[in-house]
């Protein structure tokens, strides 16, 4: 079985003109030395404003990252003012999509439902979805996290079979985010992201088979630093990260890159 390799993704969230997106590119390109790209697996998600600008830097310059965005429509094309769609962002090159984040989660309202229709709408369209789900303090404290997490999993994989996640092209992230260490400064302790990612992926083999689940790649985000990202993603079933707040420093993100 061939070891997963790790995947670092950084969600720069609401954060960033284009420009001083386009310089946080060109920081990270050139804080992170090419060799460490046959170890790890970088991408960036910047808003939408700024994507071709990204696009056009990582192309041009052939840099070894890649990028995605924060959202996508769950409907191809139609009167959804304000909303970017699957096709979209396909043509922009993007090869993630966040799906399920606790921000939108709360924020804009997110049910399970829509969420699985995003991954659907995601996979269709050849972009993997880096599916998050979490529970928040009071869930943890009242030992139901593991229930809590398995089950938004179990909603946003209906009707997504094997063969969709499993191919050649687009494939699944999961990102396991406790609510509680999201910007908080509160990291979850390995072993709680060991425990968690390790259900998680138990979910994915009950859903699927062993081997899907063995090939699937599972991330822990919450206050991910360089100077605790080698202890997570230590851990067996942890397989990189989705990092918010220290994506947006290059020096930082690259040096985190190149721990993991
Ligand atoms: C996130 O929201 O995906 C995240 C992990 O944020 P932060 O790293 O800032 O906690």
């Amino acid at each position: 079985v061939e070891p997963r390799k790790p995947l670092i993704a950084g969600n720069w969230k609401m954060n960033l003109t284009h420009l001083e997106g386009i310089h946080l590119v060109q920081k990270l390109a050139m804080s992170l030395p090419e060799k460490y790209y046959a170890k790890v697996d970088v991408a960036v998600l910047p808003p939408f404003t700024h994507i071709r600008s990204v696009q056009t830097l990582i192309d041009g310059d052939e840099l070894l990252m890649v990028h995605g965005a924060q959202d996508i429509s769950p409907y191809d094309s139609g009167a959804y003012t304000g909303d970017v769609s699957g096709p979209m962002l396909a043509k922009l090159g993007c090869k993630y999509v966040v799906v399920g984040h606790s921000e939108r989660r709360e924020y804009h309202h997110e049910t399970d439902e829509l969420v699985n229709l995003k991954v659907r709408a995601a996979l269709k369209h050849g972009i993997t979805p880096i599916l998050c789900v979490g529970e928040g303090l009071d869930v943890r404290e009242a030992g139901g996290h593991i229930a809590h997490i398995t089950a938004q999993l179990r909603a946003a994989l209906a009707k997504v079979p094997a063969a969709q996640i499993t191919g050649e092209g687009p494939t699944l992230v999961v990102a396991y985010e406790p609510i509680w260490a999201i910007g908080t400064g509160k990291v979850a302790s390995p072993a709680d992201a060991q425990e968690a990612c390790a259900a998680l992926r138990a979910t994915l083999a009950e859903l699927y088979d062993a081997d899907v689940a063995r090939r699937l790649r599972i991330l822990y985000g919450g206050s991910v630093k360089s100077s605790n990202v080698g202890e997570i993603v230590a851990e067996p079933d942890v397989d990189g990260a989705l990092v918010g707040g220290a994506s947006l420093d290059g020096a930082e993100f690259a040096k985190l890159c190149a721990v993991a």
